[in-house]
């Protein structure tokens, strides 16, 4: 395994592989890796030849008053984690190499991205959409991968990709879970005993709502309720939204039917989660 801190050692690097006939797999990450971004990587590897793993905590994805600063980072366990799971080159960009003076560019996806987390953290997307798409122009990877764990991301990555013609294969992946059903996240080292508790009322209400659209429920406002109930009966938890909504549009829906997104975000303590559900209804009932 190699490791890069210039783009000019990717880029040689990647050269050489190409020249070889080899495909390059791909996982853009913030690092903290957990059984998340492991999963990726072993779809990667499962894919392609190469697998190059970045590892930034991007400045231009957080807002004002974000966690930029104290967003959790160690190098040593991220390099033995790419390790075990056969990366050929980690790559560490600088924040001067990705953002030097005079930087003036930036991708924007539109209509996708204005509900949903894009509301509540405004030019977000606009900072994932810059750094994926100078680290696919870097890395020029044959797949990628990315979680359904940030399923607006997904869908807005796969839009900026088709829409820019980026020759580039995008590959979702499931949602990873503790044992009780918390989402692993890198966040969650933020939460204290009694918050980490707390926050598996997403996950619960996640899997009642399910449970309810298994035996039947088609009406999205009645899903909803149970959503919010299922939160408000956590005095840590505050929801910053529930959305029902088409999985491909990210529109909200009032019946479901087809491929359909219940999507949750909401603060424990001062820790913002999120969650979903990505569910295929018919359209029986
Ligand atoms: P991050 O380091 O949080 O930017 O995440 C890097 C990639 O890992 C993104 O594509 C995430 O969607 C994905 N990811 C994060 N958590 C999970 C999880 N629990 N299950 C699956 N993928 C995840």
């Amino acid at each position: 395994m190699q490791t890069a801190h210039t783009v000019e050692e990717v880029r040689e690097l990647v050269s050489k592989w190409k020249q070889q006939g080899l495909r390059i797999g791909f996982t853009p990450t913030m690092g903290y890796l957990h059984e998340g971004h492991e999963s990726l990587m072993r779809a990667a590897v499962a894919d392609a030849d190469k697998l190059v793993v970045s590892i930034f905590v991007n400045p231009m994805q957080f807002g004002p008053g974000e966690d930029f600063e104290r967003y959790p980072r160690d190098t040593e366990h991220d390099l033995a984690v790419c390790l075990r799971n056969k990366a050929d080159l980690v790559f560490f960009p600088s924040v001067e190499s990705m953002y030097p003076p005079g930087f003036h560019t930036s991708v924007e996806v539109e209509s996708l991205t204005e509900r949903l987390c894009g509301k509540s953290r405004p030019g977000h997307f606009k900072g994932v959409c810059t750094v994926v798409c100078k680290l696919f122009n870097i890395v020029s990877p044959d797949f990628a991968y990315f979680g359904q764990k940030d399923a607006q991301q997904l869908a807005v990555i796969r839009r900026m990709t088709a829409d820019l013609n980026m020759p580039i294969t995008i590959v979702g992946c499931p949602i990873v879970r503790e044992a009780d059903g918390l989402a692993k996240s890198s966040r969650n080292a933020y939460l204290n005993a009694e918050e980490r508790r707390a926050a598996l009322a997403l996950s619960r209400s996640l899997a009642l709502a399910e449970q309810a659209v298994r035996k039947g429920e088609r009406q999205s406002a009645v899903i909803r309720d149970m959503l919010q109930a299922g939160l408000a009966g956590e005095a840590l938890v505050r929801p910053d939204y529930i959305e029902i909504v088409d999985a491909g549009t990210l529109q909200p829906i009032e019946r479901l039917e087809g491929e359909v997104l219940l999507a949750l975000a909401a603060y424990v303590g001062k820790t913002r989660l999120i969650d979903n559900s990505l569910l295929t209804v018919s359209a029986a009932y």
